[in-house]
């Protein structure tokens, strides 16, 4: 079977720790710069940076446009998050609270149970975002202190928190998965 192939938006943030994270899972990752990098891919990852910056390098590079035209699943970890909500992009029904824990001294570790899962998930905080408000049709898949931080809708999967800063691979296996499904149904 060839590998996925699964871009990682690289114009700031955290996209190395990411793409290693997607080749220690077998996948093909591939940094994303420009609109025509995200062609034949099967999967994107919009890390964790700042949002305001990666608005404003998106808006620059023509790559809002293409991200919004990409059919493929996307995965929005923190800044990628917020820019993916109803208040930027515009493709995800949930609107994002910036900063919500506070500022940088309200940067926190702490473990959240997945469904299905026994094992709970150590998670990173780094001034990050909650989700404030839920379109019908996301599932919310895990909350701290009764804010969402972990959500998906249909083929997006947002997390306020970086994932890809521990050396748990659950998160990222479980968007390979809709990856490969969504694969799946194109060939
Ligand atoms: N606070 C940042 C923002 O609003 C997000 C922080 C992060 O991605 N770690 O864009």
């Amino acid at each position: 079977m060839e590998p996925l192939r699964i871009g990682v938006l690289a114009v700031q943030g955290n996209f190395r720790e990411h793409a290693e994270m997607l080749r220690s899972l077998g996948a093909d990752a591939v940094e994303v710069r420009k609109p025509e990098e995200l062609d034949g891919l099967d999967g994107l990852v919009i890390p964790g940076g700042e949002s305001t910056t990666f608005t404003r390098l998106m808006a620059l590079y023509g790559l809002d446009e293409a991200i919004r035209a990409f059919a493929g699943p996307v995965f929005g970890t923190c800044a990628g998050m917020i820019v993916l909500d109803r208040n930027h992009l515009g493709l995800v029904d949930l609107a994002v609270r910036r900063n919500a824990f506070g500022r940088q001294v309200a940067s926190f570790e702490t473990d959240l149970l997945l469904p299905g899962e026994e094992t709970p998930m150590r998670a990173v905080f780094i001034r990050a975002p909650w989700i404030e408000e839920v379109g019908p049709g996301i599932e919310v898949l895990a909350e701290v202190d009764g804010h969402p931080v972990l959500a998906r809708d249909g083929r997006f999967l947002v997390t306020s928190f970086h994932p890809e800063l521990t050396s748990d691979g659950r998160l990222h296996a479980l968007f390979l998965e809709s990856v490969r499904e969504a694969a799946v149904v194109r060939a």
